[in-house]
């Protein structure tokens, strides 16, 4: 690990030891990584004895999957979040803007400890522990309780598995040693398949059907994205009505198998003309450039945006950055 990794590393635990009030905030439409990681490091606060709260600024639900890994309590809805945190950490947030209509938390706190994986973080906290390297932030969170010295017991092992399970796409982009951190886990008491099915592999139902219509009107352009492919899908609100967001969520899994195309593309509605958009690439194209280009971020391989317009305008827009970026 570089000294100034280990330097921040061990400034975000004292930061954290000499708290009493610690507020932990993930990104806004958390996902594992995001919330497992302000689980595990909440809880193992909480038997500290501090008064710990965990939260993020929407949607106003948590997600039904992620339920579970709250053992002790800790969620709290954004409403009660503190108007100025004594200690703030922020999770899996590239940027200020990801924490959404919390974001004004981070100016107000008295301090704000970053931990994340985005390389495009630029560092917004007091204390930034920002690994690009890392494949999930549950790995950064996982090497601050090693700093705290804190006991990697089963629930709070099963948090760091939830987001490192699902950013490492069931461990295909893990190294060596990320696989090592993955048995220690599994030594610690986590049942992978409990936890991953939920997570990744189990819909309702009623998932089948919208697939059906959403696939159905995908669309391949074999010479987009400079002749690599790229296939798209577009779920609206009607499609994705009576569905959980899990379900929207898993489309581009789907979508990103087309052979045809190195760059898969998602929209989802989130009201009428707004859209949040999945990226994804098989290896050749960086959709964190072209996610950037549209006002958004993310990884080389898994990005995201949102945008206003009609499908057909954001899609437009869409293909124009892919070509700045891979033309
Ligand atoms: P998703 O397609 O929603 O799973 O997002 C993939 C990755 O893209 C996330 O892990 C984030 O790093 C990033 N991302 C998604 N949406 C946005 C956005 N609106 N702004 C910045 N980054 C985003
Ligand atoms: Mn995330
Ligand atoms: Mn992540």
């Amino acid at each position: 690990m570089p000294n100034d990794l280990s330097a921040a590393l061990a400034a975000a635990a004292a930061t954290l030891s000499a708290a009493s009030d610690v507020t932990l905030l993930a990104h806004v439409n958390p996902d594992a990584d995001a919330l497992g990681s302000a689980l595990a490091l909440g809880l193992v606060l909480h038997r500290r004895g501090k008064a710990v709260r965990v939260s993020f600024g929407a949607p106003e639900s948590v997600p039904e999957t992620l339920r579970g890994l709250d053992v002790a309590g800790l969620l709290v809805p954004a409403s009660e979040v503190p108007a100025a945190p004594e200690v703030l950490v922020a999770l899996d947030a590239g940027s200020v803007g990801r924490l959404g209509p919390l974001a004004d938390r981070v100016g107000a706190a008295g301090a704000v400890v970053v931990l994340d994986h985005h390389v495009s973080n630029p560092g917004f906290g007091t204390v930034n522990v920002v690994d690009p390297e890392a494949e999930a932030t549950a790995l950064v969170v996982l090497r601050l309780l090693d700093e705290l010295g804190a006991e990697l017991d089963e629930p709070v092992a099963r948090c760091v598995y939830a987001g490192l399970v699902t950013d490492t796409r069931s461990f295909r982009h893990a190294t060596p040693s990320t696989h090592e951190v993955a048995a220690r886990l599994l030594a610690a008491g986590v049942d992978a398949e409990a936890v991953a099915r939920p997570l990744m592999d189990s819909h309702p139902f009623g998932y089948l059907g919208m697939l059906a219509k959403v696939l159905s009107r995908a669309g391949l352009e074999r010479g987009a994205a400079g002749g690599l492919g790229f296939v798209h899908a577009v779920v609206t609100l009607e499609d994705a009505a009576g569905l959980r967001p899990e379900e929207v969520e898993s489309v581009v899994d789907l979508v990103r198998t087309t052979a045809e195309a190195e760059v898969a593309a998602v929209l989802k509605e989130l009201r009428p003309s707004c859209w949040s958009v999945s990226l994804r690439a098989v290896s050749r194209v960086d959709v964190r450039e072209v996610a950037q280009v549209l006002g958004g971020g993310g990884h080389r391989l898994a990005a995201g945006f949102t945008a206003e317009g009609s499908a057909g305008d954001v899609l437009a827009r869409l293909r124009a950055a892919l070509e700045s970026v891979a033309g």
